[in-house]
């Protein structure tokens, strides 16, 4: 399974992001999340090693800062700085202050990348983690299906889940976000079932975010027992939300 045992990594080429230099704020030796996923590239959330120590602003600050001076020097081209790594990096309890310090480093090393942060949007609902995120150029916020009963199935919360909370809290974004959404055929739930994807479809204009990115499995998952879309087949299914106008990445 895919882990992170560097603060700063990268950069590697995304798929959504281009060349993405990655910041990982959750313990480098095990996956912290309030989700598990069936997809989750981390792995299951009770193999990881049981690491909980997850840097601090300071920490972050000297690390990236290496990054960035070295990617600097060596005229490596950076598009995007991207919080992702082993987990939910609004788990982090210092978020707010590291965003603060990422925006002022990219603003010295790399005015022109785009701070991105990929969330579970769990913690959206609180105002220090909602006013962060309000102020990087991606908040990539994640709903993978359309009612709380289906995101008991792919993303397996940790206690209390209400997806109504969620698309409330996701409402004071005004549309100033990114949707991000996995495409995935399981033995429980299938994305492309036309009730879900209705729905889904409901939830997307009632949100209006100003970007949707669509993507399938890519790498090893946990739950083996899943199947992928291709992007025809996506293409196909999100072609009333094309023709009605919304930005849609569509990733394979
Ligand atoms: S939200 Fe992300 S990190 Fe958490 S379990 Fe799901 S895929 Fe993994």
């Amino acid at each position: 399974m895919l882990r992170f045992e560097d603060i700063a990594f990268g950069p590697v080429h995304s798929r959504r992001l281009g060349s993405s230099l990655g910041v990982n704020l959750l313990p480098a030796h095990g996956k912290l999340c309030n989700f598990d996923c069936i997809y989750c590239e981390c792995g299951w959330n009770r193999d990881g090693a049981g690491d909980r120590s997850m840097p601090s602003p300071e920490d972050v600050r000297a690390a990236l800062t290496d990054k960035l001076e070295k990617c600097s020097r060596g005229g490596i081209g950076i598009d995007s700085i991207t919080f992702s790594g082993n987990g939910e990096p609004t788990l982090n309890p210092a978020f707010a202050d590291i965003i603060d310090i990422v925006l002022e480093l990219r603003d010295r090393y790399y005015p022109k990348a785009k701070v991105s942060v990929l969330s579970n949007a769990t913690m959206v609902g609180k105002k220090d983690i909602f006013n962060a995120l309000r102020k990087v150029d991606n908040p990539i916020l994640k709903i993978d299906a359309s009612s709380t009963e289906g995101v008991m199935l792919i993303n397996r919360p940790a206690g209390h889940y209400d997806l109504l909370e969620t698309v409330e809290n996701l409402k004071r974004f005004e549309g100033d976000f990114i949707l991000q959404t996995m495409f995935l055929k399981s033995p429980e739930f299938d994305s492309a079932e036309k009730a879900n994807l209705a729905a889904w479809m409901e939830l997307v204009r009632e949100l209006r975010p100003r970007e949707i990115m669509v993507y399938t499995l890519d790498r090893e998952t946990p739950e083996k027992d899943l199947t992928k879309y291709s992007v025809d087949e996506m293409t196909k299914m999100v072609r009333p939300l094309i023709d009605a106008g919304f930005s849609i990445q569509i990733r394979g």
